[in-house]
């Protein structure tokens, strides 16, 4: 692998090339063969003991077109090497499930993707415990530290509220005490923070939403940033403790969570994602300069009671986002002063589209409350900071003025 560290644009835009791709053709082909045959039976050994270097033997363990995207994805991190799965929460699903044992305890920050939030209901019914606490206090992680604490996670930037954890101070603390921290990159990407900057171990991040970018296809994926020595981990299993000890931890995340659990990415999708991130440092740019000039008109609207978004001055983690991150995302949410107001409000826009998701090039917009955080519950979004009238807008790449103009005559009539 190429060591020297080139913009995302410029590595990425190359990177197929270096897998020296047949017939001179620009992209990885999509390869579809679920199984992968050789002249010799000692190849075909050898890729089962591992002892065969970049082999493929069944499609659900990895092709070389998802290979070509791990690639990708270890480079924008740079990381140490990549498992990717056929969805985000498959990739957060096989990082807890496999890492972490009946009898062990996460730390987890209150403020996490509600499907997130949903699955530690599943880890704790299999003897797994998770604190909720509020991350934008190192202290609060702390204090909730146990003995059998195994893994401390957050995600960058909290959907739909944009709370951003103590990213240093975490990071600073699982360094202390030999914790695993796990960030969930998914809202910032690779393009506006690397994980790695502040010690996470591992990273995930869903590829469906602003790495591929086009809202075609579903991905996710485990980034180990060789930041954690896995040596001190005491779940990775016996069959796993290989020659080096730096392949362990995503090891076993690609033999439990990828071969044994099955949530394999197709290469048709693998495909799509790779052509979708060739443009995602300048799709990440341009939403995050379009999202901060609707977050400071939304804030000057006398209809409107709060706005969220990082990079706003009276954003609580307005330093901390201003330190890490080298924009604010697409992500933003606000509420209006007559919460009663929210359904005409959404329905009186006409270019973001009504819809859940995320990071797409079209802009989105949903009234949180009662869709993606209904199932939740009241508490559950008291916690979360999720007022009943609070608005998600995800920021796509139409025209700022467009945009600005579109929330201009839907808030005429909420003043
Ligand atoms: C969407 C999302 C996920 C899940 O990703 P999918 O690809 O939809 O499964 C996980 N974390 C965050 C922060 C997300 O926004």
């Amino acid at each position: 692998m190429n060591e020297e560290i080139r913009s995302i644009t410029t590595d990425n835009v190359h990177s197929d090339r270096r897998f020296g791709v047949e017939h001179g053709g620009i992209h990885k082909p999509i390869h579809t063969s679920v199984q992968y045959g050789f002249d010799r039976v000692e190849d075909l050994i050898g890729v089962f003991q591992g002892t065969v270097k970049g082999g493929f033997n069944y499609a659900r363990q990895g092709t070389p077109t998802t290979a070509a995207l791990e690639s990708k994805i270890t480079q924008m991190e740079q990381g140490r090497g990549t498992v990717c799965f056929a969805s985000g929460m498959a990739a957060l699903s096989a990082v807890f499930l496999t890492l972490l044992r009946a009898g062990d305890h996460l730390v987890s920050s209150r403020f996490v993707f509600g499907n997130t939030n949903s699955l530690f209901g599943t880890l704790s019914d299999l003897g797994i415990a998770v604190s909720k606490v509020d991350t934008c206090s190192v202290a609060a992680v702390e204090a909730a530290l146990q003995p059998n604490t195994r893994m401390v996670f957050v995600e960058t930037i909290a959907n739909p509220r944009t709370q951003v954890p103590d990213l240093d101070g975490i990071g600073a603390l699982c360094r202390e005490r030999g914790l695993l921290f796990v960030v969930d990159n998914t809202i910032t990407s690779p393009a506006l923070f690397r994980p790695r900057s502040v010690g996470a171990g591992l990273v995930v991040n869903s590829l469906s939403k602003t790495i591929a970018g086009h809202g075609a296809a579903l991905g996710g994926a485990v980034t180990d940033t060789g930041e954690f020595d896995w040596t001190t981990f005491p779940n990775i299993f016996p069959n796993y403790r290989s020659a080096d000890p730096a392949q362990w931890g995503l090891m076993q995340i690609r033999k439990k969570g990828l071969r044994d659990m099955g949530a394999a990415l197709s290469s048709e999708q693998a495909h799509q994602i790779s052509v979708g991130s060739e443009t995602l440092a300048l799709r990440v740019k341009q939403a995050s300069a379009t999202a901060l000039s609707m977050a400071r008109f939304l804030e000057s609207h006398p209809a409107v009671a709060a706005v969220y978004y990082p990079m706003l001055e009276s954003h609580p983690q307005f330093e901390i986002a201003k330190r890490h991150f080298s924009a604010g995302s697409w992500l933003l949410s606000f509420e209006l002063k007559d919460p009663t107001a929210m359904i005409a409000t959404i329905n009186r826009l006409t270019i973001p589209i009504k819809a859940t998701g995320l990071g797409d090039t079209r802009s989105l917009v949903i009234p949180v409350a009662p869709t993606i955080y209904w199932e939740a519950g009241a508490q559950v979004r008291a916690e979360m900071g999720i007022a009943d009238g609070l608005i998600r807008v995800s920021v796509g790449l139409e025209d700022e003025h467009d945009l600005i103009a579109d929330f201009e005559h839907a808030l005429a009539a909420a003043g």
